[in-house]
């Protein structure tokens, strides 16, 4: 995958890029990430990207050329992109979104900054992301997490067993399919401050591990998150 991420700040993006996970992915060749600046598509002498609001009011806004312009030289090699913009306006970002955008091969993710982006940059995105119902303030961290999300689940990443049985992914409830939280899970020591591992872990009974995890995530899930369930 693709992903070219629009961006004031490039360089806060290195450190988690060549760390961990989403080092080895690009390693792999299965992640490639461009970074663009978007203030070398800015306006005049000064390389503007940023305005004050018509009509008055605190702060500045992220002007609307600076990243159509970026959008189109990038469209320009990769017609086929997802835009994406990243905005506390935007449908909340979940696992199945995660999910869908794997199967991408181009994605570019705007970073917006400010008070946020001009109204016209919603009309050349494909689509709108937030993180989450709370104002950060810049998209970095928001483009960061949707890129780390997305990468664990592409294919060859990481073993396929370990994403499968990752919270929020879909479980067999008898004929049913359900949306679980991971069972709970215990490594050394086998008692810690009087907190037992549970005996059936230490079995070596994988048939009955299974059954016991799988009633443990409908549990905790029923507990923690009984709206996943409906
Ligand atoms: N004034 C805007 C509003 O009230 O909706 C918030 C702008 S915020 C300070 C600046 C930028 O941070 C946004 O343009 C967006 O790119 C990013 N951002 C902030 N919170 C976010 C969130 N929850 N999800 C995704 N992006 C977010």
């Amino acid at each position: 995958m693709d992903v070219s991420i629009l961006t004031l700040f490039p360089q806060i993006f290195q450190p988690l890029l060549k760390s961990s996970i989403l080092n080895k992915a690009q390693k792999q060749g299965k992640l490639r990430v461009n970074l663009v600046d978007l203030r070398k598509f800015g306006i005049g002498g000064y390389w503007q990207v940023d305005d004050r609001v018509y009509g008055g009011g605190v702060g500045m806004i992220l002007r609307v050329e600076p990243i159509a312009k970026a959008i189109a030289k990038l469209k320009i090699k990769k017609q086929k992109s997802k835009i994406i913009l990243l905005d506390p306006q935007g449908k909340k970002f979940n696992q199945k979104t995660a999910l869908r955008l794997a199967k991408e091969k181009y994605l570019v993710l705007i970073c917006g900054k400010y008070e946020g982006v001009d109204e016209r940059v919603r009309k050349i995105v494909d689509e709108e992301i937030s993180i989450g119902d709370y104002v950060l303030s810049g998209g970095e961290i928001p483009a960061m997490a949707v890129v780390d999300a997305i990468t664990r689940i592409l294919p060859g990443v990481l073993e396929k067993e370990a994403t499968q049985n990752e919270s929020f992914s879909s479980a067999a409830i008898g004929r049913k399919k359900a949306i679980l939280l991971e069972p709970p899970q215990y490594t050394r020591p086998e008692e810690f401050e009087g907190m037992k591992v549970p005996k059936i872990l230490l079995s070596g009974n994988h048939q009955e591990i299974a059954k016991w995890r799988a009633q443990e995530a409908l549990k905790k899930t029923k507990k923690l998150r009984p709206d996943l369930l409906n």
